[in-house]
């Protein structure tokens, strides 16, 4: 199955991607953990989209085209896949149409995570992630507490709140997310499967929701 999870930042999408990778047996492809690995090795990819990164604002185009052509091409692309958080703009969808155009492949479904903006600023500000690379634990301070405050559970890491988590950017990643966001559904909704989900509620039946939805895909 080819499935892409949309929605706003902090709307779930990484979670709900994680575990239907898992259970439908998909590459989990996300381009928010690509950029964060190329930056933190500073690859030349990552240089050009630190600051972007850092400030929320969306990294041009070509650059993430350009990452998900190379992924495409490789000897290891992805052939059952759920995309999160690409694409992003109507520019990075069309790219993404040829790309599995090229590599003759079709998208079984387009799931859309809603989410109203008061609730994601009260989950983005609380979360908080283990920095060790092996690691990469995700925590609320309300709603996912660690056992001890700040400490990761699995690897005794101190928790680091995500630059791009901070108040200030976490308005301006909801802003560019308005900004594109109604033209980018609306490509998928014309394209065919896309499937409205309520995300707001337990994790648990935010997945319950998907699976059913994915039924008639
Ligand atoms: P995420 O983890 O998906 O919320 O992504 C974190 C940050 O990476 C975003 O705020 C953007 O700066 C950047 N990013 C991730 N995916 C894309 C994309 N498809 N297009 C542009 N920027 C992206």
């Amino acid at each position: 199955m080819r499935l892409i999870i949309i929605g706003p930042p902090g709307s779930g999408k990484g979670t709900q991607a994680n575990r239907l990778s898992e259970r439908l047996g998909l590459a989990h492809v996300s381009t928010g953990d690509i950029l964060r690995d190329a930056i933190k090795r500073q690859s030349p990819e990552g240089r050009s989209a630190s600051s972007y990164v850092a400030t929320g604002r969306l990294v041009p185009d070509e650059l993430v085209n350009e990452i998900i052509r190379a992924l495409f091409r490789g000897k290891k692309a992805p052939r059952q896949f759920i995309m999160d958080g690409y694409p992003r703009t109507v520019a990075q969808a069309d790219f993404f149409d040829r790309v599995l155009k090229d590599q003759g492949l079709d998208l079984g479904g387009v799931i859309f995570l809603q989410v109203p903006d008061e609730e994601i600023t009260e989950r983005l500000s609380g979360r908080r992630t283990c920095p060790n690379p092996t690691c990469g634990a995700s925590y609320h301070v309300k709603f996912q507490p660690p056992r001890r405050p700040d400490v990761c559970d699995r690897c005794d890491t101190r928790l680091v709140q995500r630059e791009d988590d901070k108040p200030e950017t976490i308005a301006k990643r909801l802003a560019v997310y308005h900004a594109v966001y109604d033209e980018l559904v609306d490509h998928y909704r014309r394209g065919g499967c896309l499937k409205e989900i309520d995300g707001v509620g337990d994790m648990e039946a935010v997945y319950e929701r998907i699976l059913e939805a994915l039924k008639t895909c």
